[in-house]
């Protein structure tokens, strides 16, 4: 059924808004943003939908087609003690951090799939604050919008993610990737020419567990600010491969490593964002390689399926393959010629059902647009 439709059936009017806003792939740059570097996500065709109407009360009537219960209902002076279920506190989330103050009925419906790596929560969040701010005429800009959207996810659903997510959901743009110095939110297009040169960049959801609220995510964090303090710096973006060097000996070693996945990653946005403007697709391969073993070995956070889905899509004709998101599960990528998709499909679900891993599944990621009032008709 329509969206238009579903909410009326629901809520007994028609919704006075609809937005979108996609989940996204990142390129290169992993685990990069919240260490102020270079991160160089596209937004997929995958989209959260948000139907809202804005009621003439306080009333907040909320409902996603992904889960099954009760309407959830709540005043809106009272957001902060409603706890439960922990996914309305993604959407609850952004009407506190935008200050809302009216009573509004709120529908989504999302195809991004759910902790996939894919980052169904900031298109979530971004398709509820891109609403808001055309209901209410907040008229904040992109920029502010996807700082609000994290906001909620760090202080009202507390997952300490970085801006990464929110940014490209907001600002991505059809055909384009979106480099972004998560420093000063300055953002760049660089033209993905994938599909021009009979490229296709195919997405394994390993179907692996993937938890952001787990400690590992937050470990590394702390490790990252352990070793910016060690050298008086503010973030690990200050510092240089050399000047880290100096203090081989003295660093722990895990510790050590990890700052050299996020040194040596900010220089693999840099030359990626190059070879894609001239369009290497070759060397783009190969840094998407050093980016999964850096992760894979120095920063600690890929697991047996995404290292057999990028094994095999290597050894299968695959330009470059690497894990994305935050690790420990959750969705590869792989740079692969147009006509060997399926081919390498095949040999990855092969390889998953030898180690008796979960059945993979495969999407084409496209560079698609960012956040958008749509119609309700489908
Ligand atoms: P990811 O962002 O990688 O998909 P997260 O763990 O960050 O994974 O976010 C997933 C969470 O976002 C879900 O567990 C759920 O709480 C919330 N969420 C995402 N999409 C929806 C949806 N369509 N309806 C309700 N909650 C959703
Ligand atoms: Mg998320």
């Amino acid at each position: 059924m329509k969206l238009q439709e579903e909410f009326e059936g629901l809520f007994g009017n028609k919704p006075d808004l609809i937005s979108q806003a996609p989940g996204r792939v990142n390129l290169i740059g992993e685990h990069i943003d919240y260490n102020n570097g270079l991160v160089l996500p596209f937004a997929i065709d995958s989209v959260a939908r948000c139907a809202i109407r804005v009621r003439n009360d306080s009333k907040i009537r909320l409902a996603s087609k992904q889960i099954t219960g009760p309407l959830i209902e709540c005043e809106i002076s009272r957001l902060s003690e409603k706890n439960e279920p922990l996914w309305t506190r993604y959407i609850l989330g952004v009407l506190w951090s935008l200050k809302i103050n009216s009573g509004i009925e709120i529908l989504v419906d999302s195809n991004v799939p759910q902790g996939a790596g894919l980052s169904s929560s900031a298109a979530l969040e971004c398709s509820v604050a891109y609403v808001l701010n055309e209901a209410f005429s907040l008229g904040l800009s992109g920029k502010e919008l996807a700082l609000s959207a994290q906001r909620a996810e760090n202080e009202f659903v507390g997952v300490p993610c970085g801006i990464m997510d929110q940014m490209i959901s907001i600002l991505g743009k059809a055909g384009h990737a979106l480099l972004i110095d998560c420093l000063d939110l300055t953002t760049k297009l660089v033209p993905v020419k994938f599909d021009s040169n009979n490229l296709k960049l195919m997405v394994i959801d390993t179907q692996a567990h993937h938890a952001l609220v787990d400690g590992g995510y937050a470990k590394r964090r702390a490790q990252c600010e352990q070793v910016a303090n060690i050298f008086g710096l503010s973030s690990l973006r200050e510092l240089s491969m050399s000047n880290l060097q100096t203090k081989s000996g003295e660093l722990e070693q895990e510790l050590f490593a990890r700052a050299r996945h996020v040194v040596s990653e900010i220089e693999r946005v840099k030359n990626a964002e190059s070879a894609l403007v001239r369009d290497d697709f070759k060397a783009f391969g190969e840094l998407l390689d050093q980016s999964h073993n850096s992760l894979r070995d120095d920063y600690g956070v890929s697991c047996p399926e995404l290292d057999c889905a990028v094994e095999v899509a290597r050894a299968e004709g695959a330009l470059g393959a690497r894990m994305i998101g935050g690790g420990f599960g959750g969705s590869a990528i792989a740079l692969v010629k147009d006509g060997d998709t399926g081919r390498i499909a095949s040999a990855i679900e092969r390889g998953f059902a030898k180690n008796n891993f979960k059945t993979p599944r495969f999407f084409d990621a496209v560079a698609s647009e960012g956040a958008r009032l749509v119609d309700g008709s489908n």
